[in-house]
């Protein structure tokens, strides 16, 4: 029997997984996609956002401002990159000028350091603003941070201190059993005292299954465009309008321009209500939007400067992800009083990157308050990782050469990805198991050519390092074949 099963790999389930495993507890988590963060971890803003704006009091004001403060240190355990940028929200009339006082007094009450600014002092943070900007708000301490670089980097410090998990396997029941929880998943029935509902968009599902407590989640799709590496230098900042309220209830942070940290520039996103909970795709409408927005509003952004029209031309990809809204507008956290050791981590929409950290340490303090869990000795915080090879001195990459002659070999030209990475990410803890696995991990296929030249070698290293034949390697999870078959003898 377990003590803790978490439902769902993203950056909720893998914050409450690593938290575990500072405790003497066995703990499973059990994931349907084929991989971490298969669900609306792998398609945000990217955002680490600093709290300025959920109303007071809210589980959203109160995480998003301790997660915050926790994701520095954080990522510098886990060696993850992550870049204190700051944001700037930006007016071009005197209605946002005074949306930005508003968000000025929430900022305040939610002890996030803000500054209201003239067009003068917005020029001093970032010079190229365009003309027709009257001022803004400054928030220094919004940062940027890659949402599944993350998640795989706290899955695999949870698996290192002794956590299981098990990828491509759904739950699909929860039963009361005397003294348990019985969770049927992939074929099997797993006993548990506890459960951590981080399901996403299915939390609800879970929920109501076991109390009468119940809510609802409406997936609320939001989409983005990516723009190519050699813009970034004309931006530092993340830039952002005022936030917009939605027809269906609660608010968007608005559209945006977030410099990633791995050097590309984000542009989005909408924010609309969809039916499928798994919605995660692009569509016409939505890039439209982002598009038109950004055809209208290029002007006043810094890259406008140098790149006078929004350089459709410079779009190399597009992704999309659903936020899990309640019907409550906050964070669910917690036991339902009819379900004990049952504990939800649901809702968790934006700011629920920035959130989920914090919102971990509480809810598995539940547990290892009433049980009263010992501290795993064996505890080891951080991770190991080799630096990129791209970003190695001309020194560092001979040294690296020496050491494993697969670093001489560039399998992807766009990013600069060698093989020897590109195996790595296969062997560590959760590795990758599919092109998109890889691609994530490495950044293998990211680039301008998105994967057109380097996909089939990828290909041929999984299905070596997997131990398996090259029909068999899938682009993210099962349905999504890439070869179909032998059109001759010989090799693929
Ligand atoms: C467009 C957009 C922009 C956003 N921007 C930001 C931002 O800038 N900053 C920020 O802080 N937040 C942002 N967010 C919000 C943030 O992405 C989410 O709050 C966060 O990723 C939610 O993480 P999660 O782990 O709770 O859910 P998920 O990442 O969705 O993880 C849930 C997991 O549960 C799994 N699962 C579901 N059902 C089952 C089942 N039956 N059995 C097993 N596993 C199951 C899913 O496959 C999934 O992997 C944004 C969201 C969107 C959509």
């Amino acid at each position: 029997m377990y003590d803790a099963i978490v439902i769902g790999a993203g950056i909720s389930g893998c914050s409450v997984a690593r938290e575990l495993s500072r405790y003497k507890l066995k703990s499973l988590v059990l994931e349907k996609g084929h991989d971490i963060a298969a669900g609306t971890t792998r398609g945000n803003s990217a955002t680490v956002h600093a709290g300025y704006d959920p109303d007071p009091g809210t589980n959203k004001a109160i995480y998003n401002v301790r997660g915050s403060r926790m994701y520095e240190a954080l990522c510098k355990e886990l060696e993850v990159p992550y870049n204190r940028n700051g944001m700037v929200i930006f007016a071009t009339n005197e209605e946002q000028m005074e949306e930005c006082r508003r968000l000025k007094k929430t900022g305040d009450l939610n002890t996030v350091p803000t500054e209201l600014c003239d067009r003068a002092r917005l020029l001093e943070i970032e010079p190229d603003m365009g003309e027709g900007i009257i001022g803004g708000l400054w928030v220094p301490t919004s940062a940027m941070v890659c949402p599944y670089q993350l998640c795989f980097a706290l899955s695999e410090n949870a698996a290192m201190n002794g956590v299981e998990f098990r990828r491509s396997c759904k739950v699909t029941k929860i039963e009361r059993g005397d003294d348990c929880w019985k969770v049927f998943a992939g074929g099997e029935v797993f006993e548990t005292k506890y459960i951590f509902n981080c399901a996403g968009t299915h939390a609800d599902i879970f929920n109501n299954m076991v109390s009468k407590d119940s809510f609802k989640i409406i997936p609320r799709e939001g989409q983005h465009l990516v723009l190519d590496r050699e813009l970034i230098k004309y931006v530092n900042t993340t830039l952002s309008q005022t936030p917009e309220k939605l027809p269906t209830g609660g608010h968007t942070k608005g559209m945006g321009l977030m410099p990633s940290v791995d050097g590309t520039v984000i542009l989005g996103c909408n924010a609309d209500d969809v039916e499928d909970k798994d919605f995660s795709d692009t569509t016409a409408e939505g890039i439209g939007k982002i598009v038109s927005y950004f055809e209208e509003k290029w002007k006043y952004l810094p890259i406008s400067k140098y790149v006078p029209e929004f350089p459709r031309d410079k779009v190399i990809t597009a992704y999309g992800g659903s936020r899990p809204h309640s019907d409550r507008d906050d964070f669910i956290l917690g036991e339902p009083e009819d379900a004990k050791y049952f504990i939800n981590l649901a809702g968790i929409e934006s700011p629920g990157v920035t959130a989920a950290p914090a919102i971990a340490i509480d809810m598995v303090k539940i547990l290892v308050e009433r049980e009263g869990a010992e501290e795993n000795p064996d505890y080891r915080p951080g991770r190991k990782i080799k630096k990129p090879f791209r970003d190695m001195t001309r020194e560092e990459q001979l040294k690296a050469i020496e050491a494993d002659p697969d670093y001489a070999k560039i399998v992807c030209r766009c990013e600069t990805i060698t093989e020897a990475e590109i195996r790595d990410a296969i062997r560590r803890p959760n590795g990758a198991r599919s092109i998109s696995g890889v691609k994530m991990r490495t950044r293998a296929g990211m680039g301008r050519c998105q994967g057109g030249f380097c996909s089939t070698r990828v290909l041929e290293i999984l299905a070596e390092e997997l131990g398996c034949g090259a029909l068999e390697v899938r682009q993210s999870g099962n349905g999504s074949q890439v070869l179909l078959g032998r059109a001759a003898e010989g090799n693929l």
